[in-house]
């Protein structure tokens, strides 16, 4: 299988062994061979976009800081007694980008989850971003490529649901393109983490009348995060063929992460987002994940580069956790 779009990485990490009694990230994450890797369990896939950002982002160097920390974590999950180097997973690479073509850049992310999902059917793919205009390409490739009715988890302070005739495809747009070109349905989103004077009053009544389930960070507060995510996995499987989680991770309190486009203060914990998505990725019907909206040139000593790996090795515990049931 050659991918069409796909290419080696900028920044290629270590995979040298160090101390024989630990096993870092950068040992297990291999780069994809396709002569010999068509079993990989879990793909990683950068996605070095962010001109479709509506304020400035430097989120196209996050697949880079992402993966430039690979030396800096282990492979065990102490809380849940897993391993992670018992996954097989590998770095796809980034998906090459137009210099100028925002258009283009779009239909080659759409092109490269297409092939993704069509040649490695049993292979969960996760996504670093990139801004969040990298989610509508994703699953809409997805979706050709699968048929599925898909339900979509959305960690996010906004609703992404902003007017396409106002700018094009941007990163505050990717949920309106969905429900717009029934990819997805408004009743199998659960948007989770939105806050206050970062959303408008019309946007928020269309998302409603088009059936998105909506949680507020206050009213994650008040019912707890769990409840939530039982209450969205039990529609998705009466209703859903799978699940796909995107985590704009502007969905966290402003305290805790300094580099992001969308800074805002009430949102999320750290603990919160990770403990669900080690849940979600246990479910047999996940389909995939993204991360987005990580801008390093904003960032404090990887602070928010190291949240975002963090969130991704919960979810890969979820993957290891499934595969033993
Ligand atoms: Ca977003």
């Amino acid at each position: 299988m050659n991918f069409t779009y796909l290419k080696k990485p900028l920044y290629v990490p270590d995979t040298s062994k160090g101390d024989p009694y630990v096993t870092l990230l950068a040992e297990w994450i291999k780069p994809f061979e396709k002569e010999k890797d068509d079993k990989t369990e879990l793909a990683l896939i950068g996605i070095p976009l962010s001109k479709s950002s509506i304020s400035f982002s430097g989120a196209h160097l996050h697949p880079e800081s992402f993966r430039k920390i690979w030396r800096s974590f282990t492979t065990y999950n102490i809380d849940s007694d897993i391993e992670l180097s018992t996954i097989n997973a590998h770095d796809f690479g980034d998906v090459s980008m137009h210099t100028t073509d925002i258009i283009e850049c779009h239909k080659r992310i759409e092109k490269t989850s297409f092939e993704i999902t069509k040649h490695f059917p049993k292979t969960v793919p996760v996504f670093i971003g990139g801004d969040h205009s990298i989610t509508y390409p994703i699953l809409s490739g997805i979706k050709k490529a699968s048929k599925k009715r898909i339900g979509v988890i959305h960690f996010d302070a906004h609703l992404d649901v902003r007017d396409t005739n106002y700018g094009g495809n941007s990163n505050g747009t990717p949920f309106r393109s969905l429900l717009e070109s029934n990819v997805v349905k408004g009743e199998d989103v659960f948007t989770i983490g939105i806050r206050n004077f970062a959303n408008s009053k019309i946007y928020y009544d269309y998302a409603k009348e088009k059936g998105v389930n909506i949680y507020t960070s206050k009213k994650v507060k008040e019912i707890g995060i769990q409840n939530i995510i039982i209450e969205a996995l039990k529609h998705i499987k009466e209703h859903c063929d799978g699940f796909y989680i995107t985590c704009d991770i502007d969905v966290l309190d402003q305290s805790i992460v300094p580099g992001v486009p969308a800074i805002g203060p009430g949102g999320l914990h750290t603990q919160e987002v990770f403990d669900s998505l080690e849940y979600l990725a246990k479910q047999k019907n996940i389909i995939g994940f993204d991360m987005v909206c990580v801008d390093p040139t904003q960032d404090l000593r990887d602070v928010t580069s190291r949240i975002s790996l963090h969130a991704f090795l919960q979810f890969s515990t979820g993957i290891a956790q499934k595969n033993l049931d």
